[in-house]
């Protein structure tokens, strides 16, 4: 998916350059885009549904009074809900930092149960959590394998526990994985171990025996977390099996194994909308430290394939004068004639966000690259011109641009060093924006600058 929606919304926020704001029109546009996108990427219909009618929400609802473009806000909104819908919100339904981490409020030991389907990194990533847990939760930690179909996942378990510096309990093929359980819950309790790791046995594919195992093993075990663990690069057959663990437990968490070598980056999007749980940890490799907190911001990112759109945003945001971009947004919704002043007024809020250009850095490669130098160079200018022109202007001339005729123009001109044909064309921009305000709520800066540039 990188590369798809990143492409995809580069071209949008190229599309979207001449207009003005925010309309039901361009985001129906550019929804269209993100709706491909996620698909392209296997997210779940329903899931992308959700998604795109939250965006829209959002989209509508927006503020883009000081905003680059509304093609880049969009973006931003985008980014914003892909975290959210990855991540956990809290009361406030603001996204929490950092991800969840194993829950042990319980009476010791807590038991973590694993689930998952074969091949999906269970066994790893068990061990994976018993380093976790004894070097940042500085726990006491053993594991044991229900896995007896297959001696040799036994072993693994055995191996790799070795590996994390964690204790592993033994278990044969001729036990029943409940027996087992209870084996080592008991063997749990009397050497006071803060936590059992219980490995389950997975299946290629979701079989109702399987399903029974693994639901008697969470009866007898009551475990405190029950964390279903799936490989990021299974597309829609993550999907299908979380659907089906889902269904079959109580599940606490996800583990979403195999990020590094996913390029789509979708299943995290289903999973967690699917699942209705958190997504705990990520597995970012095969070697036993490869296991990280899941940071749904930084995933979103990930998936967009961008540079740093936070970083962007916040830009955005920081350079405007909210106050005086809602006064302006304000006077024009009441109808009050939009002035010269105004228009100044504009401009210098573009300059105090650092120009075009600057903005245009914070932009990913991709979209920059894509968004055309000369066009931003040239507008720059025009926009630096028209300063000029508006700064020579008497106060009087600017509340009433109609009292500018040939001999006012020639001293408008000469004070801003341009032609008198410069004056012309920023006083005929200048009257269709004001009709163009008249019909809008605000901004509008953007589309009468490729005007003037064109
Ligand atoms: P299980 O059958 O669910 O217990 O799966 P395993 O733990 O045996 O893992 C299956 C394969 O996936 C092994 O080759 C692991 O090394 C590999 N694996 C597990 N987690 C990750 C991960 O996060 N990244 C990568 N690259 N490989 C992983």
């Amino acid at each position: 998916m990188a590369s798809t929606l990143a492409d995809r919304l580069s071209r949008l926020v190229k599309t979207m350059r001449g207009q003005a704001r925010i309309t039901e029109t361009n985001v129906q546009e550019m929804l269209r885009e993100v709706r491909m996108a996620l698909l392209e990427a296997d997210v779940a219909l329903p899931v992308v549904r959700d998604f795109v009618a939250r965006v829209k929400d959002k989209a509508l609802g927006a503020e883009v009074v000081g905003s680059l473009t509304p093609g880049q806000a969009l973006v931003g909104i985008v980014h914003k809900e892909l975290a959210a819908t990855m991540g956990e919100l809290d009361e406030k339904g603001q996204l929490k930092a950092g991800a969840s981490d194993i829950n042990l409020h319980t009476q010791p030991p807590a038991v973590i149960l694993m689930a998952g389907l074969q091949g999906a990194g269970k066994t790893t990533t068990t061990a994976k959590l018993a380093k976790h847990l004894i070097e940042k939760r500085k726990k006491k930690v053993l594991t044991v394998s229900g896995d007896v179909y297959r001696p040799a996942a036994i072993e693994q378990l055995k191996t790799v526990t070795a590996q994390a510096g964690a204790e592993w309990f033994p278990s044969t093929p001729d036990q029943k994985p409940r027996d087992i359980a209870l084996a080592a819950l008991d063997h749990a309790r009397r050497h006071y171990f803060d936590v059992l790791l219980v490995d389950t046995a997975g299946r290629l594919a979701i079989d109702e025996a399987l399903m029974a195992e693994i639901r008697e093993l969470h009866a007898t075990l009551k475990p405190v977390e029950t964390l279903f663990v799936v490989d990021a690069m299974q597309g829609q057959d993550a999907i299908n099996t979380a659907k089906a663990f889902k269904e079959a437990l109580p599940l606490t968490g996800v583990v979403l194994t195999k990020l590094d070598g996913d390029s789509r980056g979708g299943a995290a999007l289903s999973v967690r909308a699917i699942t209705g749980v958190p997504i705990k940890f990520a597995g970012v490799s095969e070697k036993i430290d490869g296991l990280e907190a899941f940071n749904a911001e930084r995933h979103a990112g990930r998936v967009l394939g961008m540079g740093d759109i936070v970083a962007l945003v916040e830009e955005v945001t920081k350079g405007v004068d909210l106050e005086s971009a809602k006064a302006m947004a304000d006077k024009i919704k009441s109808g009050d004639a939009f002035t010269l002043d105004d228009f100044l007024l504009q401009l210098q809020q573009m300059k105090k966000m650092g120009g075009l250009s600057s903005l245009m850095d914070k932009l990913p490669t991709q979209i920059a690259a894509k968004a055309g130098a000369n066009e931003m160079e040239r507008a720059e200018r025009d926009m630096r011109r028209m300063t000029g022109i508006i700064h020579s202007m008497t106060k009087l001339e600017r509340r009433k641009p109609e009292i500018i005729k040939a001999t006012r123009k020639k001293r408008i001109a000469n004070g801003a060093g341009v032609q008198v044909q410069d004056v012309n064309r920023l006083l005929n921009q200048f009257e269709q924006m004001r009709d163009m305000m008249k019909k809008m709520k605000g901004g509008g800066l953007f589309k009468m600058m490729k005007k003037m540039g064109g």
